[in-house]
């Protein structure tokens, strides 16, 4: 992609509107704008990179097994009625009432809904074990939206739900999710907490959450200087690790992934059951995980970036590599720059391309808040000496190598 081409609105200052790091960086490397508060638009850079963060997530919820479905955003609230969540959910849900007469919300989550389904198709214990999820945009009525992608009204999350015959299919379910929340987090360039939490409103009994270390995270983790343990902190006071008895840490952290063991919460509303091997009618058992797909952006920039800008984890790069002709009127620079982007896109190496006449001081202050992993740059100088200078994002560490060499090295940077 040529720069001129693109639409990459990058902005020098910092925004005073945005409170976090990663806000302020999303808003200057010009991954969204903001159309009112808690609401976003997704430009170009951001809706790449959440296309990386989106594959990631269904490689890995497909090696467990999980099937992919879309569940429609707009519900009854008849379904919230019957298991029971309707005025639990207070004023967060955005209700109304359409033209028809119908009481209508915008799904803040789906359990009502996947039950409903599965309750339509599933028999027979036959049918189980039983993974399905979605991506999907989610909607909630915060009272206060803050720090950008992190606490907003319209979101896009990853739920999975899993349904079983017995306790110990659910048991197996959870742990295999469990694991490919580790992968995916891990992919990510994420550092995790993992805490043994409160099922709260969703119900059930075990349930887990996902913590992303972060200046800016309204919850508060408390770790274990000793032996790990970790818990969330309900309420701000101080306390002690029930093992060791000594003071645990406290962390600032995003919640990044939930899942639940609901066991037969829904499936007892809503009568879906099925035949066991015995012919006896048994409600089904479930689960359900889910991960804030949209959110996973500010928490990478908030563990990834310096006082240039965004570091991007090499999957997660919204580019592999920039290339910086630093004197678009040299033809010699130009003619150079052309012929390792067309070898890049002949390796299948998603590259950007900086044809812009701008100083070179703009240029890389531009790469360096990008964030992209790998800059590719073509001076005068270095090409007297028939050489490229390589500069990589992760470390800022820069490197000359012969133009010969160049290719492989950047193949072999951006595979290692
Ligand atoms: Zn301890």
């Amino acid at each position: 992609m040529f720069w001129s081409k693109a639409f990459i609105p990058t902005l020098k200052e910092v925004p005073q509107e945005a409170e976090s790091v990663s806000h302020q960086l999303m808003l200057r490397a010009g991954l969204v704008r903001m159309l009112m508060a808690g609401v976003y638009s997704y430009l170009p850079l951001g809706w790449k990179v959440l296309g990386n963060i989106q594959r990631i997530i269904r490689q890995e919820m497909d090696r467990t097994g999980a099937s992919e479905l879309l569940l429609p955003a707009l519900q009854p609230q008849e379904l919230w009625l019957k298991s029971g969540r309707n005025k639990d959910m207070g004023e967060v849900m955005v209700r109304f009432v359409d033209r028809r007469g119908r009481k209508i919300c915008l799904g803040p989550t789906h359990e009502e809904v996947i039950t409903e389904l599965v309750r339509t198709l599933v028999f027979s214990y036959k049918q189980m074990p039983l993974i399905l999820y979605q991506i999907q945009t989610k909607f909630r009525d915060e009272i206060r939206p803050r720090f950008g992608v992190v606490r907003a009204c319209e979101f896009i999350m990853k739920d999975a739900y899993s349904f079983d015959k017995d306790e110990g299919g659910l048991e197996t379910n959870y742990k295999a999710m469990h694991n490919a929340y580790n992968k995916i987090f891990s992919r990510c360039g994420l550092n995790i907490l993992t805490t043994e939490a409160d099922p709260g409103v969703m119900g059930g009994t075990v349930s887990h959450e996902f913590m992303a270390p972060a200046e800016s995270g309204e919850d508060v983790v408390g770790v274990c200087p000793k032996c790990k343990f970790t818990q969330i902190f309900q309420e701000p006071k101080a306390s002690d690790c029930p093992r060791c008895q000594v003071k645990l840490d406290k962390i600032n952290a995003i919640e990044l992934g939930h899942i639940f063991q609901l066991g037969t919460k829904y499936s007892s509303a809503f009568a879906a059951n099925f035949l066991d091997a015995q012919g006896k009618l048994k409600p089904i058992i479930m689960g359900c995980y889910g991960i804030g797909v949209s959110r996973l952006i500010a928490a990478i920039i908030e563990q990834n970036h310096d006082a240039a800008g965004i570091i991007w984890p090499n999957e997660i790069s919204p580019y592999k590599a920039i290339i910086l002709p630093l004197d678009v009127a040299q033809t010699m620079i130009m003619e150079k720059a052309q012929d390792i982007y067309a070898k890049l896109d002949e390796l299948g190496i998603e590259t950007l391309f900086d044809d812009r006449d701008e100083r070179a001081g703009v240029k890389f202050k531009d790469a360096d808040l990008l964030g992209i992993t790998l800059q590719v740059i073509i001076g005068k100088e270095t090409l007297e000496n028939n050489s490229v200078e390589l500069k990589l994002r992760s470390n800022n560490q820069k490197f000359i190598v012969k133009q010969t060499e160049a290719l492989k090295k950047i193949k072999g940077i951006l595979n290692g």
